[in-house]
C-alpha cells in the first residue's frame, strides 16, 4: 500500500519524505536556513528576533509552521489595510489631488486602453478613464 506522503522542498524543490508526520516545508536544515536568509535579504518579510536564534531539533517543526503563518497574516493585513485606506479616504472626504495621483500611479495611469473595442472613425483608441469612469477616445499611441 502506498500511503507514504512526499513533500516538495520549498527551497530546492526536491521531493522528500518528511521525518515526522507534520508539515515540513524544507528537506533539510540547510534548505530551511538558506530560504530564510534569502527572504531576509530580499527584505519582504518582517524578521522577528526569534528567527535568528539557533533552533533545537524539537522546535523546528513548530517554528517553520508559525513562520509561514506570520508571513501570510502580515501580507493579508497589509493588503486589507491598503484597500481600507483607499476606500475610507474616498468615501469620507474628497480625495486630494495627491491622493488621486498616488492612486493613479499605483494603477498604472488614468487611462487604460480598452482592447475589445475598435478605434473610432478618426483613428483614436478607446481608453477607460479611471477618474470619470467612462470610455474616452484618445490618440495616445
Ligand atoms: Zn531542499
Amino acid at each position: 500500500m502506498k500511503n507514504q506522503k512526499y513533500y516538495t522542498c520549498q527551497y530546492c524543490y526536491q521531493e522528500f519524505v518528511p521525518k515526522r508526520r507534520r508539515v515540513q516545508k524544507y528537506c533539510s536544515n540547510t534548505c530551511r536556513s538558506k530560504a530564510y536568509h534569502e527572504r531576509k535579504t530580499k527584505g519582504n518579510l518582517p524578521v522577528t528576533p526569534e528567527e535568528t536564534l539557533p533552533k533545537s531539533e524539537n522546535t523546528e517543526q513548530k517554528d517553520s509552521m508559525s513562520l509561514s503563518g506570520v508571513g501570510n497574516a502580515a501580507a493579508g493585513s497589509l493588503l486589507a489595510d491598503g484597500i481600507k485606506a483607499l476606500v475610507t479616504k474616498n468615501d469620507n472626504k474628497a480625495a486630494t489631488k495627491g491622493d488621486i495621483n498616488l492612486l493613479l500611479e499605483k494603477l498604472g495611469g488614468r487611462y487604460h486602453l480598452v482592447k475589445n473595442m475598435t478605434p473610432n472613425s478618426e483613428g483614436a483608441h478607446p481608453y477607460y478613464d479611471l477618474l470619470d469612469g467612462k470610455i474616452v477616445y484618445l490618440r495616445l499611441q
